[in-house]
């Protein structure tokens, strides 16, 4: 956290050091990013991605949107516009936040958006099968995306039973866990643990953490068995079905 002086924020460890929360999923032939972060674009260079399919959004918060402007370098190298997946309320802040991006006559190296709706029914981005699974970040819906076995929910403080039925059977799932204390739009570290045992998801990742939460090596001894800290670049490999 800008000019925090707390011991985390501080940290050697390359483990303490965290931008904001985003994924990239890809495939032999598919990569897709879930969110632009406002450090999009170091992560971007830093994972030293070329090529980029399609960009997929959770919901329209600023720490999840705000990096978009940085896809005009994808633009710039593949010639064409860049695929965007969000439901209709993602959308109406995308055209807010970016507006010289949709105008008629736009300014040449905006970047060039190709919006596709999506609400809760799976779809396609190149061979990879992405299923939204819709839980509530306080009272915002927020999708949440299963890739075959892996699950990936940030922002997320509830989930329906219903949502939940179409994570159980994952082997791998992520979801956010922000700090000790509660927190009003985000699961803390109790919740997230109790939620992976109560989805019965064997191996589990918490991300979105909060400064608070304290350091990497501290939070994971702590953890149950299955249960890690997510952290920068993490890679995590697995079969796609
Ligand atoms: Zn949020
Ligand atoms: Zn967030």
């Amino acid at each position: 956290m800008i000019a925090c002086p707390c011991p985390v924020c501080h940290s050697t460890d390359e483990k303490d050091k965290r931008l904001r929360s985003s994924i990239l999923v890809e495939s032999s032939t598919t990569r897709i990013v879930v969110d632009t972060t406002p450090d999009f674009r170091y992560q971007m260079l830093r994972a030293n991605v070329t090529k980029l399919d399609a960009v997929l959004f959770t919901h329209p918060h600023k720490d999840h949107i705000a990096g978009l402007d940085d896809i005009r370098a994808f633009n710039y190298f593949s010639g064409k516009p860049m695929p965007v997946f969000a439901n209709e309320m993602t959308q109406e802040v995308i055209i807010r936040e970016f507006p010289y991006a949709f105008t008629d006559f736009r300014y040449p190296g905006v970047p060039e958006i190709q919006l596709n709706t999506i609400a809760t029914d799976p779809f396609m981005i190149g061979d990879i099968r992405v299923e939204p699974v819709q839980v509530w970040h306080l009272k915002m819906p927020v999708l949440g995306f299963r890739f075959g076995a892996f699950t990936y929910i940030t922002d997320a403080n509830r989930i329906d039973e219903a949502e939940k039925q179409k994570i159980h059977g994952s082997k791998i799932i992520v979801l956010n866990a922000l700090r000790r204390e509660k927190h009003i739009s985000h699961f803390n570290l109790d919740e997230a643990i109790n939620m992976t045992h109560e989805l019965g998801v064997p191996e589990a990742y918490f991300t979105h953490i909060s400064h608070q939460l304290g350091k990497h090596a501290d939070v994971e001894s702590e953890l149950p068995e299955g249960m890690h800290l997510a952290y920068d670049v993490l890679t995590i490999t697995m079969d796609q079905h």
